[in-house]
């Protein structure tokens, strides 16, 4: 299967979701993750329509960025340690990963030198997991009444990862909690604005994301398949 080909399975399985749940298709969005994957594969996706890329190492996020922009919107959706984010902002137009004070900091004093503010999602560790980043959902609350302070962010919206399951189904509390948690912020009036989306759903489990409300999909392996990210072409 090519790109072009998953392209179409992907959109169908998104189709058939949205159908089970009613919602509209044009409320989800596809960010294509490309990391780990060549040149190549991001000119593919490119091509294909899809206007999202998303990469998680900085390194490798910035030489892709460099070549294609100002192609695509780029979203950073890895861990950003704190002395890359110079690198990142003010390129990609979002950050899935905002998940502590020091990163809130450094971020919006490099916004403010550029002048920009950085839309930024707040990483919930949902799960628990260890090997998982992000604010346990107990710390949500007081850290998002600092970042409302924040004159360079803007939060779009809520991220998780789910564990990996070999039945998508055990996903569903989490990402059910963390639409729970965006409500709850939104009820708590943190920020002067909505909160919106959930950047939620992975190859293994986007359609139980979406039945739980998803408005982002971060799609790696369903779209550029497992051969380019050990190194073959998709
Ligand atoms: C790699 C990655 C993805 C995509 O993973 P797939 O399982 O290949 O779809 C999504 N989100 C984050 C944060 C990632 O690191």
């Amino acid at each position: 299967m090519n790109l072009k080909n998953r392209l179409s399975t992907v959109k169908h399985r998104i189709r058939e979701a949205c159908g089970r749940c009613g919602r509209s298709e044009e409320e989800i969005q596809i960010i294509a993750v490309t990391k780990y994957t060549t040149m190549k594969t991001v000119e593919r996706v490119l091509l294909s329509g899809i206007g999202h890329v998303g990469e998680s190492r900085t390194q490798e996020a910035r030489s892709k960025y460099e070549t294609f922009h100002p192609r695509g919107t780029w979203h950073f959706i890895g861990h950003l340690q704190t002395n890359k984010v110079k690198d990142i902002i003010g390129k990609f137009e979002y950050i899935h990963s905002l998940d502590r004070l020091s990163l809130m900091k450094e971020i919006e004093k490099k916004a403010a030198d550029l002048n920009t503010v950085v839309n930024c999602f707040i990483q919930v560790n949902v799960s628990g997991e260890k090997s998982k980043q992000g604010l346990s959902p107990e710390a949500l609350f007081s850290f998002a009444q600092e970042v409302s302070r924040m004159k360079q962010i803007r939060v779009v919206g809520l991220m998780t990862m789910a564990p990996y399951e070999l039945d998508a189904e055990a996903t569903r509390p989490v990402f059910r909690e963390l639409r729970r948690l965006r409500d709850e912020l939104n009820a708590k009036d943190i920020f002067s604005y909505p909160v919106q989306h959930l950047s939620m759903g992975m190859s293994n489990d986007f359609e139980v994301a979406i039945e739980e409300g998803a408005t982002w999909l971060r799609l790696g392996s369903v779209l550029v398949g497992e051969e380019s990210i050990q190194g073959k072409e998709v």
